[in-house]
């Protein structure tokens, strides 16, 4: 059988599955040479085993009692001894680091004998009376599962007993005191009294951290950072170096680099006479590295010096835990660090020029996720800000505006130009007008994939949800903070979407300089070094890609606005706007004409309308294809509301006013109506129903890219089907088109080229893509519907109801409509795209619906080998940066 346990010389910072992130680490500075205490690692296959068993696995204590024989061999001391007592840390290390998430009990070995040999062996009882105190206190919360607390209050009991404040200014008499009192809490507590045998420590330490991995906030650290839950942590054991041995000791963490902005330059906090855990703890205010280097110029120099030969050697800002023992220096922990959207770009395009990563590594150290981040407006940090509650991080961004409670109120204010902030218990689809009208959205109930959340994301609004501490009432039109402040309708409130905090007042903003940048409002050479860094690394991944990037815009001016982010065009320009407004009156009369004239005589007056919109679109785009979706809704979307309708009609009846066309207009109402309108009358079946709709439509297109093309600009339209299932229904619309096309050439007689596509949005498209093939120039995969009718999800209604129930019983990681469910809606994409071009060699392929826009879904597409993905404006960036990040890097991990 394999061995469960490992010592530090036998690993490397490779074997992170077997010896978990901070074992191979310490493997890896260990064969380094780098002085790291010595220790060994029990796996995680040992962790494994002793969750599926509940027991020890067999064998795993006479192995730890080896190398706990082979450690003290190293050090001279023995576990547990009278005089002179080896103590060692239990440390919990997953492969996927988790900070904080797991447990570590330090000193363990010391008990009511050693502590005397630890005293009198450093002539220091303060410091091993200290140590003890922590071993109980760590191991009754640790391993017994004791309230913490009661060790607190009795610390603070014995401080306000002497009239101070600080743990230093406890002598050894009080220590003494505390471990009396320590013990009587685990003797009350656990009903038995702290082991004195350290080897029964030992394994009960082992035994909890194992335990850890299961604890709640293990579990959910896991699920919301997307760690599998099966991998089970490493423990580490380690031979203790001292930080409380006095004021020459002390413990400290750095980071190579500064992980908030990523400038060069080492940084970290240090605690004099303190253990590990005091540093975060916040018991006492940290100095700087700076102050180290006054107090300890030695022990400084040579954490610089190993903290530059593991930035070398990692090629990466590396993370490190480490304790100064009586002068001597010992590192603890090293990882590559966390660090945040900003010191991701810049450490990047650092470490290339320093010549440590070529530029392709260069690009796999940053995310689309990462520059999305960088793209959204910050609330400046400087000023005193009002904190009123916390939520989740739903949508990143910094929003001010009033508080209202309703869409209806939130339209109003916005159209007098008042920026809003919609507050709601949840949203649903009926808020999708408040939320467009809103600056940002504030829920109080419902996760990272509720309506609010899922739908700010895809429109790029602000948004903190579940903000659980708020009561919520939007009858009364205000909210309740956990302090009982009530803030009412009106009153101004910031909401920060990157952190999920919510304050009272305006919060000052700074608009995004990467967003200046790719405006064009900021030449790259002037900007700050973030922008530089953006600019360098947006250039390696365009230089790399070889997925085009479009962008999905309805107007002309979203349409200039992609194309200064990059967009090679539109891949989806939508018509359902342009019936709207003023033209919703020539909807009502088309839907209640009697008859192919009536119908010609409403379709005239769209013409020049529809051929308006789109000579600017063709403008905008000039030199670029545009693709131009025929309308797609089903009509009813263009009526009147059908209850309202209905009560204007009865009232009128029984006044005996009843106006001829609202009779009418209601029969069309009652007669449009459907139990399902996503899966009726809509798309090609709307232009099959409707004769000469889409003709008047790509008649509208062909005329404005001829126009377009007179005054000497270049237009490139592609004419795409929406929800064509079979073939058939493409060459019925194809002959329409055709019809167009030949009206256009009539009137206007440049020469001009156009494609007739579909959008691949119906599995039985995917599925027989082969024979539509036939009849398309181009397919469209719309995996947004495509995503509906695979999974019979309908997503307004889905995602607002079970879908965060799926999330926590783990039958969705992610939304489908987030992230492209690879194995079977991506298989539909893999068919439509293999059999299409099987029968037409060649076929332009692309993608518009919103996973155009997502990291992973653009890996899969460029597995794919489509032509193009097509986002909305403010994802195009993203894109062409993941497009080029899946090219380089080979494979699919965006993390
Ligand atoms: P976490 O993963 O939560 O940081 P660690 O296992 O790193 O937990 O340990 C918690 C603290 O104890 C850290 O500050 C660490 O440096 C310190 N520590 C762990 N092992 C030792 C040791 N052998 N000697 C001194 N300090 C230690
Ligand atoms: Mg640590
Ligand atoms: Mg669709």
């Amino acid at each position: 059988m394999a061995p469960f346990v490992h010592d530090f010389e036998d690993g490397n910072r490779e074997a992170k599955d077997l010896l978990g992130g901070k074992g191979a680490n310490l493997a890896e500075m260990t064969n380094l040479g780098i002085p790291v205490p010595p220790g060994f690692t029990i796996d995680t296959e040992s962790c494994r085993a002793y969750l599926a068993a509940g027991t020890m696995p067999k064998g795993l204590a006479a192995e730890v009692a080896e190398h706990v024989t082979t450690l003290e061999g190293k050090t001279g001391r023995t576990l547990g001894a009278a005089a002179d007592p080896l103590l060692v840390s239990v440390r919990s290390g997953a492969k996927f680091s988790m900070p904080g998430m797991m447990e570590t009990v330090l000193n363990v070995g010391l008990n009511d004998a050693s502590v005397e040999g630890l005293a009198a062996q450093t002539g220091n009882p303060r410091f091993a009376w200290d140590s003890y105190r922590r071993l109980l206190q760590m191991y009754g919360k640790t391993v017994l599962g004791l309230d913490g607390e009661h060790f607190e209050d009795a610390m603070d009991a014995i401080k306000s007993g002497k009239g101070v404040t600080g743990d230093l200014d406890l002598d050894t008499d009080d220590l003494r005191a505390l471990v009396t009192a320590y013990k009587g809490i685990i003797r009350d507590g656990s009903g038995a009294d702290f082991p004195q045998d350290p080897t029964a420590q030992l394994l009960g330490a082992v035994e909890a951290v194992f335990n850890s991995w299961n604890s709640d906030r293990a579990v959910l650290y896991r699920r919301r950072e997307r760690i599998p839950a099966d991998l089970g942590t490493a423990v580490n054991v380690q031979a203790m170096a001292f930080g409380n041995r006095g004021l020459d000791s002390g413990s400290g963490v750095a980071f190579t680099r500064d992980p908030a902005t990523g400038a060069r330059g080492v940084y970290g906090d240090y605690l004099q006479n303190a253990q590990g855990e005091d540093v975060v703890a916040g018991i006492r205010n940290t100095m700087t590295l700076e102050d180290l280097q006054r107090i300890d110029q030695a022990s400084y120099d040579e954490l610089v010096a190993i903290m530059d030969r593991l930035e070398k050697h990692y090629k990466d800002m590396c993370d490190i835990e480490f304790t100064v023992e009586d002068g001597k220096l010992f590192m603890l922990q090293t990882r590559v660090g966390k660090r945040t959207a900003e010191a991701a770009f810049r450490i990047a395009t650092d470490l290339l020029d320093e010549g440590l990563i070529d530029e392709d590594e260069a690009l796999q150290r940053v995310t689309g996720d990462q520059l999305a981040q960088l793209m959204f407006p910050h609330f400046d940090h400087t000023g005193a800000r009002a904190l009123l509650a916390k939520g989740m991080s739903a949508s990143p961004g910094a929003a001010v505006g009033i508080a209202v409670f309703d869409s209806d109120t939130a339209v109003a204010k916005a159209a007098d130009g008042i920026p809003v902030i919609l507050v709601r218990r949840e949203t649903n689809p009926d808020d999708l007008h408040g939320m467009v009208a809103a600056q940002g959205i504030l829920t109080s109930r419902g996760g990272k994939t509720s309506h609010a959340a899922v739908v700010a994301r895809g429109m790029g609004r602000t948004c903190v949800c579940g903000a659980e501490a708020l009561d919520v009432d939007t009858k009364a039109k205000r909210f309740t903070t956990p302090t009982g402040l009530v803030i009412t309708e009106g009153e101004t409130i910031s909401i920060d979407g990157s952190t999920g905090e919510i304050f009272a007042g305006e919060v000052a903003v700074k608009p995004s300089p990467v967003v200046q940048y790719f405006e064009g409002s900021i030449a790259a050479e002037n900007g700050d070094p973030i922008v530089k860094s953006v600019h360098r690394l947006m250039a390696i991944a365009d230089s790399r890609r070889r997925l085009r990037v479009r962008a999905n815009a309805d107007n002309a001016e979203d349409a200039s606005r992609a194309r200064r982010f990059g967009a090679e065009g539109i891949g989806l320009c939508r018509t359902e706007h342009m019936f709207l407004g003023d033209r919703r009156e020539l909807v009502e009369r088309l839907i209640l004409a009697e008859g192919a004239e009536e119908r010609q005589a409403v379709f005239d007056e769209l013409l020049p309308l529809q051929r308006e919109d789109f000579i600017e679109i063709f403008r905008s785009m000039d030199g670029l294809p545009v693709t131009i979706r025929l309308l797609d809704p089903p009509l009813h979307e263009f009526l009147p509301d059908l209850t309202e309708l209905s009560v204007k009609v009865a009232v009128a009846e029984v006044t005996g006013h009843a106006i001829d066309k609202d009779t009418k207009l209601l029969a069309a109402v009652h007669r449009l109506h459907e139990q399902n309108p996503m899966l009726g009358l809509r798309g090609v079946r709307l232009g099959i129903a409707i004769p000469g709709l889409f003709e008047m439509q790509s008649q509208a297109i062909l005329e404005a890219a001829a126009i377009v093309t007179e005054q000497g600009g270049h237009a490139f339209p592609e004419i795409m089907v929406p929800l064509v299932g079979a073939v058939e229904e493409l060459r019925n619309i194809r002959e329409e088109i055709s019809e167009a096309a030949h009206e256009a050439r009539v009137k206007h007689s440049v020469h001009l080229d156009h494609l007739v596509g579909t959008m691949i949005e119906l599995p039985r498209a995917a599925l027989t893509a082969g024979d539509i093939a036939e009849a398309a120039d181009f397919f469209s995969f719309g995996t947004n519907d495509l995503t509906q009718t695979t999974w019979g999800f309908s997503r307004d209604d889905v995602e607002s109801s079970f879908f965060s129930r799926y999330m926590e019983a783990g039958i969705l990681g992610v939304s489908p409509f987030e992230t492209i469910d690879r194995v079977g809606v991506g298989r539909l994409v893999r068919i439509g795209t293999d059999e299409g071009r099987r029968t037409k060699p060649g076929l332009k392929v692309g993608v518009c619906g919103e996973h155009g826009g997502d990291p992973e879904s653009v890996h899969f597409f460029e597995e794919r080998k489509l032509d193009y993905v097509s986002c909305s404006p403010f994802r195009v960036p993203v894109a062409r940066l993941e497009a080029g990040r899946a090219v380089s890097g080979g494979g699919s991990d965006t993390r």
